[in-house]
Parts: structure tokens; C-alpha cells; sequence
């Protein structure tokens, strides 16, 4: 499988031209061919249950007939025409964007990649505030530049190099290692996971630590931001408790901050029950951004704020080449109406909620499944060192991944110690993939643990 000839190319050429950064998964990697719905073929057609989706990016299925007939039908019009002009379709696809928001949220800025909706939300809180100071969760992942490598907070995207002036992090609000623990929060689909009668108590201390940061840390008045993510994604899945988001968000107010939410792996109705992440907490933020599943793999990304946070933009051109051109446009437009036409959000509120009950499941048979969380299909097995929070090592982790991987499934992984196997597939996947997964994952711990012995 690995030792044919189109795979030695393509090696040969890796190792030539590839920056060594730029990592594999597997140890055997896959030589990938074609992708339908939930599924991929490598190189010599096995078939495979896609359960990362490029990293939560393929939200209603690889290679959509609507989705492909929509670009299609475009690229056989019009590429390209930039922004100073326009163009219909970006006037067809802004319009529906904007009704999935709530209140002021209606001023789109159509953009490329998630790293680029980051930077261009932290210029636009700063603009706004006349503030240069932001703040983030620990662990988080925001993207990768040089101006957001202080946004991003997880070690193993920062280089040896002086973190850019003015970022902050605070205090990740993780029930599961957190050092106050915590409920799951609201949003958990698992009945009776948070007992708290209204918002978690932990999560009071979690803002406390907040405060102090910016009580202490920060130069008084220089707040311009708090960026966060509504369940954390690179960082393996972290939920955090019942209140802590109203509650950092009205305390960042208070700061003269506003609050960014980064819907690039939480949004398109992935969480089930509502179609952003921000809203399983009852908050409105100030700025959101977006990237991934917006183009269901096709490279595009938003930004969404209110009319008064665009305006202070307003004293300089704002120019993007490709931003918001008619292809993206088009992609996202039949992206939206296939979320809607086929129910997509609801089926992740339906098979996410099966999906953890099994996975639940297998928690109480192997001591090694440390914790299994998330909302929709936006799931997360920590591993762990039996009866203790120690992370399962690296080396043993690959091991599993890789059988699931041989045996038809891929899967995610993540984590501060890559412990984390990450469920975030395209948003069509049905209980008989449920099942597969769950069979297939029981099997690699067995053969895991029978290596052990
Ligand atoms: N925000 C979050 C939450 C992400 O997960 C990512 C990508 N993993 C980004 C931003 C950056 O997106 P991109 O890779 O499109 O620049």
C-alpha cells in the first residue's frame, strides 16, 4: 500500500520540497484521490469514513453536487473581478450570510483564510477601541502569521522568536484539567452533565482570573479585545463552563474591550442546536469571524461586525484581491442553502448526540478513555494513563490512530499533549457511521492494549 510507485513520487518529492514543518499525520501516510460525501478514496480506491473533514472544513460533504454545480456554473462565467467592482453573486451570498446573524451583525468583509479574518478582526478592534492590547484563552488557535502568533496561545505553532507587543492570555476554563474543573457547559447534549442549577460555579473563578489579568496585567485602558472560540478545536475539544463567556464578555466591556468570536471550526450549525457556537451562550459578540466549513473546502473566509465597529475602518481603502470574489461567493451561497435544504445542522444535533452516548459507552470499558465531550459533531476523546489525567503518551496515541486509520476511519486529532482524537466530520455523516467508527475505535484500543501486555 505504501511501497508503490506513485506513493515513492510523491514521497521523493516531499522530502525535496516540502518544508520539513510542514507535517504528516500518519506515519504511512495516505495517498488521497477523490472524496463523495463523508468519504475518501486513496490512490488505489480503498475507501475511507472521513471524520476530520480537512479539518473541519468539508461541512456538507466532499465534492457536493450543488456545491460543485454552483462553481461550475461560475467558473464558466466570471473568476474574477475584485472588489472595486461589483458582482451579483457577492451581493446574493452577502445578503443571505447576514440573516444567519443576530442583532447589529450585518457588515461582512469577504476574506480568504481564517488566519487573515483574525488579523483583520484584530485591526478592526483596535481601530475601533484606539486600544492596542488583546487577550486569549491559553491554548488557543487563531491562526498562523507573524502578527497572530501572539494571538495563538498553543506552544506548538509559536516559534523561538519575541512574541509580537500587546497579547495576552488568560486562563483556559477547562472542566477537565482546569484547576477548578468545572461542569460541561450549557451547550453539553449530554442529559444531567452540568448540575449546576444556573451557571456554573466555576466559571465565576475562571472570570475572577480574567479580571486579574486585566486588572493587573494590562495597562489600564489599553483593552482592545478578548478573542475566543465558543468550544475550543486545535486545543482537542474544550468545552468551557455554563456563564464563562457572558460573563469574560461583560467584564471585557466593562475594559472598554470588545469580544471577537472565532466561528471558523464552531459555526454552519455544526454545535446542532443553533447554527453559530456563540449562540449555545447566549451572547452577541462584537466581531466574528469565519473561515473552514464557510467554503466547505473551497478557499474562502468573513469577517462580520456591526455598522458602527466598520465605520472606524472607514478613514482608510480597505483592498483584498481575492476576498469575497464570485467564485467564493457562489461556493458559499450553495453552501448555505444545502445546510438548510438538507437539514445539516439538526442531523449534527441528532448523530452528535448518539454519537457521544456511544462513545460514552466505551468510556466505561476502557480506563483509558479519559473524557469524552463536545456538542454536535464537534467531538473529543481524551486518553489518559488509566485511572489518572496523565495524557496517554504521544507514541502510544499514534498507534491507535493509525490502526483506525487502516482499518477505514479517519480521525482527528489535538490537545495540548495530542491526546485528543478529534471528531469534526462533514456534517452529512449518519448512525451507521456512528456505529462503524465506534466498532473500529473499540477494535484499536483492544489491539492497543493487547500490545501492552
Ligand atoms: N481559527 C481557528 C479556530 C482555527 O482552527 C484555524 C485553523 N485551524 C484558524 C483560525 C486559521 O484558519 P486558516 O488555517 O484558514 O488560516
Amino acid at each position: 500500500q505504501y511501497a508503490g510507485p506513485a506513493f515513492q513520487k510523491t514521497e521523493a518529492l516531499k522530502s525535496k520540497h516540502i518544508p520539513p514543518a510542514v507535517y504528516n499525520i500518519y506515519k504511512n501516510p495516505l495517498l488521497l484521490h477523490q472524496g463523495h460525501k463523508q468519504w475518501l478514496f486513496d490512490h488505489e480506491g480503498r475507501r475511507y469514513l472521513d471524520l476530520f473533514g480537512g479539518i473541519v472544513t468539508v461541512s456538507v460533504g466532499h465534492c457536493h453536487p450543488k456545491v460543485v454545480g454552483a462553481l461550475q456554473e461560475q467558473i464558466n462565467s466570471l473568476w474574477h473581478c475584485t472588489n472595486i467592482y461589483r458582482h451579483p453573486k457577492i451581493y446574493e451570498y452577502i445578503e443571505q450570510l447576514v440573516q444567519k446573524f443576530p442583532g447589529d451583525l450585518k457588515v461582512v468583509y469577504l476574506v480568504n483564510s481564517g488566519t487573515e479574518a483574525n488579523d483583520l478582526a484584530t485591526l478592526l478592534a483596535k481601530a475601533y477601541t484606539g486600544n492596542l492590547d488583546v487577550v486569549s484563552l491559553q491554548s488557543s488557535y487563531h491562526g498562523y502569521s507573524s502578527a497572530l502568533m501572539g494571538l495563538t496561545a498553543t506552544q506548538s505553532y509559536r516559534m523561538k522568536l519575541p512574541v509580537p507587543p500587546g497579547f495576552y492570555h488568560t486562563m483556559l476554563p477547562d472542566p477537565f484539567r482546569g484547576i477548578w474543573g468545572g461542569c460541561r457547559d450549557s451547550v453539553s447534549q449530554v442529559p444531567g452533565a452540568c448540575s449546576c442549577p444556573g451557571d456554573c460555579v466555576t466559571a465565576d473563578k475562571y472570570v475572577h482570573q480574567l479580571s486579574e489579568l486585566l486588572e493587573n496585567s494590562i495597562p489600564k485602558g489599553r483593552l482592545a479585545a478578548l478573542f475566543a472560540e465558543s468550544i475550543q478545536g486545535v486545543n482537542g475539544t474544550v468545552q468551557f463552563p455554563k456563564g464563562y463567556l457572558k460573563k469574560a464578555q461583560q467584564l471585557v466591556k466593562k475594559y472598554g474591550g470588545l469580544y471577537v468570536a472565532d466561528e471558523v471550526q464552531t459555526g454552519f450549525g455544526r454545535t446542532g442546536d443553533k447554527f453559530w457556537g456563540f449562540e449555545n451562550h447566549d451572547v452577541i459578540p462584537d466581531i466574528v469571524t469565519m473561515a473552514k466549513g464557510i467554503g466547505n473546502g473551497f478557499p474562502m473566509a468573513a469577517v462580520v461586525t456591526t455598522k458602527e465597529i466598520a465605520a472606524a475602518h472607514a478613514s482608510t481603502t480597505y483592498f483584498n484581491t481575492f476576498g469575497g470574489n464570485p467564485m467564493a461567493s457562489a461556493v458559499g451561497k450553495a453552501v448555505l442553502d444545502v445546510i438548510e435544504e438538507e437539514g445539516l445542522q439538526n442531523n449534527c444535533k441528532v448523530v452528535g448526540k448518539y454519537f457521544i452516548e456511544q462513545l460514552m459507552q466505551l468510556q466505561k470499558v476502557y480506563p483509558i478513555v479519559g473524557d469524552v465531550r463536545g456538542k454536535g459533531l464537534m467531538l473529543g476523546i481524551e486518553f489518559v494513563e488509566p485511572g489518572t489525567k496523565v495524557p496517554l503518551p504521544i507514541p502510544d496515541m499514534n498507534v491507535i490512530h493509525e490502526d483506525m486509520k487502516d482499518m477505514g476511519v479517519l480521525i482527528g486529532r489535538g490537545g495540548r499533549w495530542n491526546n485528543v482524537l478529534r471528531i469534526k466530520p462533514p456534517m452529512c455523516i449518519n448512525k451507521e457511521d456512528v456505529d462503524f467508527t465506534v466498532s473500529v475505535l473499540d477494535q484499536a484500543i483492544k489491539n492497543y492494549l493487547h500490545t501492552k501486555k
